[in-house]
């Protein structure tokens, strides 16, 4: 396993939608590993395959951080089929680097998908885990937490990356 670079906002990759996977061979599954791998390193709670420059629709989730193997996920073309509720709660991201703002998400997803040996799997998440799971499912839409702020707050947040992260940031 590989601790794999974690691309950051102003890659393009983050900003395009990523493809459906149609086959788990080898070369998925080791991906999905060293997802697993930087995402734990991280230290994150998600990761998603167009953090780490591969347009495919993998995710990889675990609220625990490598604490308890049975809360982690690895989703293959993961769909959101149902949304209920509001939450709002500030949220961060491992690809923008030292922002965190408030963001509103549904309270309970589920969501439908393939685990790595193609079967289909369902899972429904409430509170912390919904949220996490629609921000990675964002990733695979090319869509960053920062998308989802208000047109003030976003420009606020330009001003603020400037320093950082340099120009032509799309936020
Ligand atoms: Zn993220």
């Amino acid at each position: 396993m590989a601790v794999l670079e974690i691309l950051t906002i102003g890659h393009p990759i983050l900003t395009k939608k990523a493809a459906r996977v149609e086959k788990i061979d080898d070369e998925l599954v080791r991906l999905a590993k060293d997802m697993i791998e930087t995402m734990h390193r991280a230290p994150g709670v998600g990761l998603a395959a167009p953090q780490v420059n591969v347009g495919k629709r993998l995710i990889t989730v675990d609220l625990s951080v490598g604490e308890n193997k049975d809360e982690l996920l690895i989703l293959v073309n993961p769909e959101i089929v149902r949304q209920e509720g509001e939450s709002v709660c500030e949220e961060g991201c491992l690809s923008v680097p030292d922002i965190r703002e408030k963001v509103t998400r549904p309270y309970r997803v589920l969501v439908t998908a393939q685990d790595l040996e193609g079967q289909d799997v369902e899972i429904e998440g409430e509170d912390m885990m919904a949220r996490v799971l629609c921000h990675e499912i964002d990733h695979l839409e090319g869509k960053l937490f920062t998308d989802r702020l208000s047109p003030l707050k976003r420009s606020l947040l330009r001003k603020k990356l400037k320093n950082t992260a340099g120009a032509g940031l799309k936020l």
